[in-house]
């Protein structure tokens, strides 16, 4: 704190942006703190990405021991104790949420502990105290949204999932975003019996057709059960399990359980904004400049509660690290586009993704737009029967004539790991020639993309 008890910076919200802006800024010098209500490391650490990657590779594994056999390997998954990955899980997230709060420590930020409340554009009360600050960081993130029809607020949402003691033998998942196909996937890889449901033909309508196309194909006989151009009006709990009404008076009955993965909702109630003068969208969340500057030049946010195209941890804190060098590190200019970000989605097999989708860059360049793509089975599967062959498909998106890539779209084994390295060659500007110049690593499914036709 500053001699009158001012920090240079609060930030609200210790989750992946937050912490991230604090140490930073702590680290040139700024007096910081981070308020934060619940456990530390936010969605992310909690009830995000880490307990969805833990679950994601108990799948994965029970994958790998049903595929042994293809191998001549006699082994046979004997069924999965659910309530032993989860405690295990849980003990992982707690070692975490240990070493968030020794590193806030080690960095010299205070840690407030409570809910954050603007009272004037410089002060916040916790917990019946007042905290004041030269600078704000509102990063509160988001919470799971729920659809408003009848009996929107029974079944479980994605925090739900990762509250399950058991695993339910049948489950209806709701939703077409990268949240609704992972739990769906995780659940049936697991044991469950899913059913997938969408308002329109198929899920992940923001991704490129080759990986809507690769993924709707992948889900047949070996994935969730699509249902499709069901829009829920309504779900009721019965001695039979849930059932889920379509508006079109479809139903599906004797559901153990319902998941809404239907968006999430910017975390802005009872923030106070409004006494700091701070202006909403109209879906509750905080817009900013390309500075992360909301309508009060000293308060800034980052993160999911600014509703911006890519909730991702890596953003978060890529925002608040560029913000924190800008204003304490006496790095100009230091800012997030909000372009070229890779993000990979954990399905079976996965899906990895960077940049243009073809659609979009023939909106934005026209016939100037040339794509390679190429489908194949991974030789993983080399060994497997027929039925059991998984498929990949990859597509570059490139421009001009020098086909610069301007995006790159991956399905299938392998891809998760893949695309990092991909993704730094597209930002520096590659091109297809610098691909077909590479020197391939064989046998992989990475060198398909080097020896695309
Ligand atoms: C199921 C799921 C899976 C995901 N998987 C991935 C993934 O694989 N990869 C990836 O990059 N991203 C993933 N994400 C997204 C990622 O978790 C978020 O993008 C990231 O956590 C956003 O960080 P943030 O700092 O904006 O907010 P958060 O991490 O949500 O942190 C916000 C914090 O603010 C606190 N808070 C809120 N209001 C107040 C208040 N008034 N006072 C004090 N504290 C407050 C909250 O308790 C919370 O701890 C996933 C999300 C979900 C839900």
């Amino acid at each position: 704190m500053t001699a009158d008890g001012a920090y240079d910076l609060i930030c609200i919200g210790g989750g992946s942006g937050g912490i991230a802006t604090a140490r930073r800024a702590a680290s040139h010098g700024a007096r910081c703190a981070v308020v934060e209500a619940d456990r530390l490391g936010g969605t992310c650490v909690n009830v995000g990405c880490v307990p969805k990657k833990v679950m994601w590779n108990a799948a994965h594994a029970m994958e790998a021991v049903q595929r042994a056999p293809d191998y001549g390997i006699d082994v046979r998954a004997g069924g999965l104790d659910w309530a032993t990955l989860v405690s295990r899980r849980e003990a992982y997230i707690e070692r975490l949420n240990g070493i968030y709060a020794r590193n806030l420590e080690k960095s010299g930020v205070d840690l407030i502990r409570g809910e954050a409340r603007f009272v004037d554009p410089h002060t916040i009360e916790v917990a019946g105290e007042r905290y004041r600050a030269e600078r704000f960081v509102v990063a509160t993130g988001g919470v799971p949204g729920r659809p408003n029809i009848p009996g929107g607020d029974l079944g479980i949402d994605s925090d739900g999932f990762f509250a399950l003691r058991h695993r339910p033998e049948s489950i209806a998942v709701v939703g077409a975003g990268y949240i609704a196909v992972e739990l769906a996937g995780m659940l049936h890889q697991l044991g469950s019996r899913v059913q997938l449901v969408v308002r329109r033909e198929a899920p992940l309508r923001s991704f490129d057709e080759i990986i809507r196309e690769a993924y709707v194909e992948s889900l047949d006989g070996h994935g969730p059960e699509l249902v499709n151009r069901f829009t829920p009006a309504g779900l009721e709990a019965g001695y039979g399990g849930y059932t889920l009404h379509a508006e079109d008076g479809r139903s599906l009955e004797g559901l153990e359980q319902v998941l809404w993965a239907v968006g999430r909702v910017p975390n802005t109630d009872g923030l106070g904004l409004e006494q700091a003068g701070v202006a909403l969208a109209e879906d509750g969340s905080v817009p900013v400049d390309r500075w992360q500057a909301t309508s009060v030049p000293h308060i800034f946010a980052l993160g999911d509660v600014t509703g911006n195209a890519f909730p991702l941890t890596p953003v978060a804190i890529a925002a608040g690290r560029r913000l924190a060098d800008r204003v304490w590190g006496d790095r100009e200019g230091r800012h997030l586009p909000y372009e070229m970000i890779p993000t990979v989605v954990f399905t079976h097999p996965p899906i990895g993704t960077v940049g243009l989708t073809e659609a979009e860059a023939r909106e934005a360049y026209g016939d100037d737009v040339t794509v390679h793509s190429t489908r194949f089975v991974p030789m993983e599967f080399a060994l497997a029967p027929q039925e059991a062959k998984q498929r990949s498909a990859m597509k570059l998106v490139c421009v001009g004539e020098e086909q610069r890539i301007v995006g790159a779209h991956l399905f299938g084994t392998g891809v998760d790991e893949m695309l990092q390295g991909f993704a730094v060659a597209i930002r520096m500007g590659a091109r297809k020639a610098d691909f077909d110049d590479t020197v391939a690593i064989h046998p992989t499914s990475a060198e398909e993309l080097v020896t695309m036709p």
